[in-house]
């Protein structure tokens, strides 16, 4: 079956051919560790976890590379204002690698209680500074550079069709002068930082000796560096959310083609936002919702994950706390009918269902018409076994945890909220704390289980 997807380089869905079948190399930007993911920056993983799993599903062998930011992107679009980091570490008094590290093992462990797959690469910026070095030197021999009192510069009129992967309405916000804070000394609006020297007098946390002098790597030259070095020059595919689309990925391309003559990715998804309030949801803004927040008020994080679902990955959602409670329902429900085919043993039999699931993901990662399939199947009259071996096929992509026995939960309130402190405590790294919450609810009667769908409690 053909996995057709939607470039948006080419703006139109485009059969998936990948350079050396069956193996996949996709490149799928992480996240940037100076503060806690939001649901929103979740929504992006949720759907590029469909990707690699819809991948296998068709018999595909996905090769995924993720990068973590932990150095050099900087508060402004603009190559000014200071390093996330820094600002980091000094919120909480703590040094910039321990800001990394601890934000680091929190997405980690969100994304376990998601059920997202690790990626086969986890690699930090700060791992591959020798690696950007290289690829700035040879795009200084090419002539791409140009340098300035505070870093080295990409010159973006050396190549002649920078810009690509923008839209219509992305040029024309840049001849409007979009773009604020700019770094007085660019030549131009859309050029932009490969290097930044650390400044006169002041020895940053993070910094290392370059040809061109003390420094740290701009934010977009890490992405082209790792994921040339791990997938090559070209890659299969290349994901982010829909905000990169201008800046980061249109600065990723600009550096590896210019460096390499060759394509960089020959497939680029997109996913869109998810919003709060009718804006995007950022860490910048007010409404900010982190996991822990979800399960603190009685949610799974798998409901938010039925919730992403709902709609199509290129396809604005919007997170409501009532939207939320619908889809815990649902997934109740849903969980209710696979535990009610009770021990079936999986039987052949489903090939109508599956095809239809099979054929919605395969137009470009339709999750929603496959959610459809699903209820649909229960709803039929397939045997017990053969609903079983759908479901089980379901399960390989959508990760809902739905053979796990809702039943066992505690619906006692004071035991939801005590678990959901112990889910804060932990991901907060504050062990402690978490053992002292698992007593008081063991002397409540209930014996903490740690899940593949987060924590639960049962009957001592
Ligand atoms: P960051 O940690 O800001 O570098 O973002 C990590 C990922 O989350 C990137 O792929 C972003 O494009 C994505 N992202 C950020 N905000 C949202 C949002 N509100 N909805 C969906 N994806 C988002
Ligand atoms: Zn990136």
């Amino acid at each position: 079956m053909t996995l057709r997807l939607f470039n948006s380089l080419t703006h139109a869905k485009e059969a998936l051919t990948p350079l050396t079948p069956p193996k996949v190399g996709l490149y799928t930007c992480g996240p940037t560790v100076y503060n806690y993911q939001h649901v929103g920056n979740y929504r992006t993983y949720i759907f590029e976890d469909v990707l690699v799993r819809t991948l296998k599903l068709l018999g595909l062998t996905p090769y995924r590379v993720m990068n973590v930011t932990d150095v050099g992107h900087l508060t402004s679009q603009g190559d000014e204002g200071e390093d996330k980091m820094e600002v980091g570490a000094a919120r909480e008094g703590k040094s910039a690698w321990d800001i990394a590290k601890f934000y680091t093992d929190s997405f980690l462990a969100d994304c376990k209680a998601l059920e997202l797959l690790p990626p086969d690469v986890l690699c930090r910026a700060t791992e591959f500074i020798p690696e950007q070095i290289a690829l700035v030197q040879r795009l200084e021999k090419k002539g791409f550079v140009y340098q300035t009192s505070d870093g080295l510069y990409f010159d973006t009129t050396k190549l002649p069709d920078y810009g690509k992967l923008m839209t219509k309405e992305h040029l024309e916000g840049l001849k409007s002068g979009a773009r604020v804070e700019e770094n007085a000394e660019k030549r131009r609006l859309t050029d932009f930082a490969l290097w930044k020297f650390s400044p006169q007098g002041k020895t940053r946390q993070m910094e290392w000796d370059s040809p061109w002098g003390k420094g740290f790597p701009g934010w977009h030259i890490e992405c082209s560096a790792m994921a040339m070095k791990f997938l090559g020059e070209t890659l299969d595919i290349h994901c982010g959310g829909i905000d990169h689309v201008p800046i980061h990925h249109t600065n990723e391309i600009a550096q590896s083609e210019g460096a390499t003559g060759r394509p960089f990715s020959k497939i680029w998804l997109h996913g869109e936002f998810l919003l709060m309030n009718n804006a995007k949801m950022a860490k910048s803004s007010g409404g900010f919702v982190r996991l822990a927040d979800l399960v603190e008020r009685g949610f799974s994080p798998l409901d938010y994950k039925y919730h992403c679902f709902t709609a199509h990955y290129r396809k604005q959602l919007d997170f409501t706390w009532e939207s939320l409670e619908s889809s815990k329902t649902a997934r109740r429900r849903l969980a209710e009918a696979a535990r009610a085919l009770g021990g079936a043993p999986a039987k052949p039999g489903c090939a109508e269902f599956s095809a239809r699931f099979k054929d919605a993901l395969s137009d470009d990662l339709n999750v929603p018409a496959a959610l459809a399939a699903v209820w649909d199947a229960l709803k039929s009259d397939l045997p017990d076994g053969a609903k079983k071996a759908f479901l089980d096929e379901a399960e390989s992509v959508l990760a809902l945890d739905l053979f796990s026995s809702p039943a066992e939960v505690a619906e006692d309130p004071a035991v939801t909220r005590l678990l959901a402190e112990r889910q804060r405590a932990r991901s907060d790294k504050n062990f402690a704390e978490s053992d002292r919450l698992r007593q008081e609810i063991e002397a409540l009667g209930w014996i903490v289980k740690d899940t593949k769908d987060g924590a639960k409690a049962v009957r001592k």
